[in-house]
Parts: structure tokens; sequence; C-alpha cells
């Protein structure tokens, strides 16, 4: 076991106010592909790069080819918790870990057994007609063909923040919240430079910021300790 993995360790021993803030690179080893890595979206061919098809303009301008590409790589409805999903689930229920707070959409912390999960970016689990409001799960977009309707006619959108679209505030509270409390604050899979997210890191007050990441981030220098390598290896020896 690695020096940085056995502080790690220690640390998380001695805690009991864990917060969890994590992005896309948490999932990957659920098989579900982050945007910044080699093989993540950004390195993919496609027309526009994802940040403009996933952004509120293009899904208004060009619905159509939004949920093309929505469907072909932001839902993975057969992906499982990972080792570092179920881990940070059964802190929880020991009562180490207050909180995770999350940019990824995917429902993964929730389908590892984690309650207190404050969804920064939404959930493609949740959709919703934008003219009456009735609630569509994913398997409903997944399955529906060009532009997903409701039964009333309107258009089904997913409650998911895209960019150009401001964060729930009520969201944001819980998650500054908890992580102004924390004692100790793990950074994962994240590349922090999606605002105003990766600023919510801020917030964090004490003397255990912790980062686990496989590429480096921009927060390397003013973290407590540094871990690279994949969360689910590394939170597995946890
Ligand atoms: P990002 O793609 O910008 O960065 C991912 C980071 O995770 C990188 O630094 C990479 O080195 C690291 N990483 C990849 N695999 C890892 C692993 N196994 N262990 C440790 N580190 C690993 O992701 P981001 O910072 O979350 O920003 C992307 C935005 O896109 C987020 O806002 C998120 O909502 C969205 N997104 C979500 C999902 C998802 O829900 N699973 C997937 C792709 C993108
Ligand atoms: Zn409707």
């Amino acid at each position: 076991m690695g020096s940085a993995v056995e502080t790690l360790k220690e640390w998380v021993e001695k805690s009991s106010n864990i917060v969890f803030f994590g992005g896309a690179g948490v999932s990957t080893e659920s098989g579900i592909p982050d945007f910044r890595s080699t093989d993540g979206l950004y390195h993919q061919e496609y027309a526009y790069p994802p940040e403009t098809i996933l952004s509120h303009t293009f899904y208004r301008r060009k619905t159509e080819e939004f949920y093309r590409f929505y469907r072909n790589k932001m839902l993975y409805l057969q992906a499982q918790p990972n080792a570092a999903h179920l881990k940070l689930a059964q802190w929880e229920v020991q009562g180490k870990l207050k909180a995770v707070v999350t940019q990824n959409i995917d429902g993964l912390h929730q389908a590892a057994g984690s309650k207190k999960v404050f969804e920064l970016h939404g959930s493609v689990l949740r959709n919703y007609c934008e003219d009456c409001r009735r609630f569509y799960d994913a398997e409903y977009i997944l399955n529906s063909q060009g532009v997903p309707r409701c039964e009333c006619g309107g258009t089904i959108k997913p409650d998911v923040v895209l960019y150009e679209e401001g964060l729930d505030m009520q969201v944001m509270r819980g998650a500054i919240e908890a992580i102004s409390n924390a004692d100790m604050l793990i950074i994962g899979g994240t590349s922090l430079v999606v605002y105003p997210a990766a600023g919510l890191i801020d917030y964090y007050r004490g003397n255990k910021l912790v980062l686990v990441n496989l590429a480096p981030t921009s927060r390397d220098s003013a973290a407590d300790l540094v871990v690279t390598g994949k969360i689910g290896e590394v939170f597995s020896q946890l």
C-alpha cells in the first residue's frame, strides 16, 4: 500500500465528519466515460464539442440532435456502482460521512445506498414535461425517438443542469453547509474546471483536504494530501 493511501486510511479512521466532493472520474470505473481523460468525450469526434451540445442554447435550437448525443453518451442505465460509491455509502451508515456532493448526473451514489447526496448538476434519472411538469424515467427517454414527448404533447427535458443554466440554490446551500462544517474533505475524480461547482471546495475550512485523482489538478498544491490513482482501486484499500 502506498504511503499516501495509508495516511488517507488513518485520517478516515479518525474522522467522523467527512464530506466527499466528486466528478465524472468517480464513475469511469463503472464504465461511464468522463469528459477530459484521453478516452473521455472531449477526445471523441462529434460535429460539435460536448460543451456546446450540452448547452441550453443548443438544447433549444437543435433539440433532436441534443437527444441523439444524450442517448448515446450520457445514458448508461446498466452501469453499476463501483468500490468508491460503495465505500462512501458504507461510511455514511457508519456515521463517518455527512454528505456526498457530486457533479455527476448518473445516480450511482444513490444506487450504492448513499442517502445524503447533493446533485449539483441534477440527474438523468429524472425528466419532466416542460408544459405540464409530469415526470418521466430515464428508460422512457432511452426508448423514445427523436425529441421525447409527453402525453400532453410537450417536450420532455432531463432534470440536468445544462451549460448556461443556473444551479439549484437549495442544493447549493446544502452542499455549502456540509462542506463548511466538514472536518475532512475528500475530492475525487474531478478536473475541478467546471464552475461554479468547483468553487464550492473553497468553503472548506479544515486541514484535511484530500485529492484522489488520476491526473494532476490545479488544486494539488493547496491539498494536504494528494493520492494519485484510480479512485475505485484507492477506496477499496481504505
Ligand atoms: P472531467 O471529465 O472534467 O474530469 C474527470 C477527472 O477525473 C479527470 O481529472 C481524470 O483524470 C479523473 N479520473 C478519471 N477516471 C478516474 C478514476 N478512475 N479515478 C480517479 N480519477 C479519475 O469531469 P468533471 O470534473 O466531473 O467535469 C465534467 C462535467 O461533466 C461535470 O459537470 C459532470 O456533471 C459531467 N459529467 C458527468 C458524468 C457522470 O454523471 N458520470 C460523466 C461525464 C460528464
Ligand atoms: Zn406534459
